[in-house]
């Protein structure tokens, strides 16, 4: 029995923008049930269904597997579906040998068994994401969300892979487990279609990501996408583009581990697909401390890297958090550290004391720095950043910086940040005479004057 469904129910009139699914259903009243339930759900998420495959976005082919013709006819139906499609779901009785679909198939998008109706709900969402209908959603395209409307976090990963000895997240979270690209893709796309301007990619490890997955591969927009560091990175920087806004999405990385692969993303910088600002938390730079943190200890290296950087993008922002204390730190140590901090002139660092937290391998290690001496050295590291902070700031003046305005006032007074400038933790920019603008807006700023960390200026027309 073969049956190419059309029309279901009676029909509402829906949107333009509706995905629409090509459903071809094999084999016996089993089967058929199955299929209708798939139909049920997918219809409730908004889905349309269309009886000709190059009209539908996606096609899904419910098998037979009971007898040989069967079997042909259910390939016979994948290979005119991929023919005239190419976007094509398999699910039903030869679902559940996928090895026989696959070895004719090798571009089917997915495979399932009977029976397995979330797991095909899963792949049609997967391949054309459900549209967001305004008048049934009880919930915000955007989802619901506690930052301002104009920027999101956007997170694309759990958990983290390495076993640095001050920290418990990885026995608390576990190890790394990557979001699929697809998957952090179609939130983001979600999210600039609710109003979100900027994007801020957070993780435990952000340039690790994918790693878990081998880098898996899935269709995304016409083409194929890696769950990897600078597709996604890409990706995003793409999808903002895209978008029209006047000066693009802003995309912004937060925990980058400074594995050697970050440098093929300073490019992107460069080309202003993405934000060029790294946030990299060093934690140190004295070999010896990194050792005792397991961290990676060739900070020689990554001042050559730094340097690097600058090179093919000038106006990098580089932020690092570090900690002073750690357990064995010597004078010596702390002192090699704020050598290196004046060489590598970050833009904006933040420093820890360090904590001896409950369950954290670093408790063991001998040579706990009293606490007096751990405060004396906070103050020494953050007086030098500041002076560092402050020469930068200074070289603003006189500048028109983009600036992304987040909060404005009666008087004309507004708040807002350069891309140099993460939310919550980095300088504001605080603007005079700035009416008609509102939060999400980017707007070029004159820079009149500047304090250790935040900087003042007006709105140019
Ligand atoms: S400090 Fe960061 S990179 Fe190190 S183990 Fe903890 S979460 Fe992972």
């Amino acid at each position: 029995m073969r049956c190419i469904i059309s029309i279901i129910m009676n029909e509402p009139l829906k949107k333009l923008s509706s995905p629409k699914v090509g459903v071809v259903s094999l084999g016996c009243p089993k089967a058929l049930v199955d299929s209708e339930r798939i139909m049920t759900q997918l219809r409730s998420e908004g889905y349309q269904f269309t009886d000709t495959h190059k009209n539908a976005d996606v096609v899904i082919v419910n098998t037979c597997g009971f007898l040989d013709s069967a079997k042909e006819e259910s390939l016979a139906s994948i290979g005119q579906a991929m023919k005239d499609n190419g976007r094509v779901i398999v699910t039903g009785c030869m679902g559940a040998e996928p090895e026989q679909i696959t070895a004719k198939y090798p571009n089917i998008l997915a495979v399932t068994g009977p029976h397995q109706y979330e797991q095909v709900v899963e792949a049609v969402h997967d391949a054309v994401p459900p549209a967001h209908d305004p008048y049934i959603d009880l919930v915000p395209e955007g989802g619901l969300k506690l930052t301002p409307r104009h920027y999101a976090y956007l997170k694309i990963s759990e958990g983290c892979n390495n076993r640095c000895s001050f920290c418990i997240i990885p026995h608390l979270r576990g190890d790394l487990v990557s979001r699929p690209i697809h998957h952090v893709l179609f939130e983001a796309e979600k999210l600039i279609h609710a109003g979100v301007k900027e994007l801020l990619v957070i993780s435990q490890d952000t340039s690790a990501y994918g790693v878990d997955t081998k880098y898996a591969e899935y269709p995304w927009k016409g083409g194929r996408r890696k769950t990897k560091f600078y597709d996604l990175c890409d990706a995003l920087g793409q999808m903002g583009r895209d978008a029209g806004h006047e000066q693009g999405i802003w995309v912004r990385l937060h925990y980058v581990y400074p594995y050697p692969h970050v440098d093929e993303i300073i490019p992107l910088m460069a080309e202003r697909k993405i934000l060029p600002y790294l946030d990299i938390p060093f934690q140190h730079a004295s070999p010896k401390v990194l050792k005792a943190m397991k961290r990676p200890g060739n900070q020689e290296k990554t001042l050559e890297r730094i340097r690097a950087w600058r090179e093919i993008c000038p106006d990098i922002t580089l932020r690092s958090t570090f900690i002073v204390g750690f357990p064995g730190e010597t004078e010596d140590d702390f002192e090699y550290l704020l050598e290196w901090m004046q060489e590598a002139q970050l833009d904006r660092a933040g420093c820890f004391k360090y904590e001896n937290v409950e369950g954290a391998p670093s408790r063991a290690l001998d040579g706990h720095v009293d606490e007096e001496v751990k405060q004396e050295r906070y103050e020494r590291f953050m007086e030098i950043q500041r002076q560092i902070s402050e020469a930068k700031t200074q070289s603003k003046i006189g500048k028109t910086l983009p600036v992304m305005i987040d909060d404005t006032d009666d008087s004309g007074g507004a708040e807002g940040r350069t891309m140099g400038d993460a939310p919550e933790i980095d300088g504001k920019v605080l603007l005079r005479d700035s009416y008609g603008i509102q939060p999400g807006d980017v707007v070029n700023v004159e820079i009149e004057d500047a304090d250790d960390y935040d900087l003042y200026g007006v709105a140019i027309k």
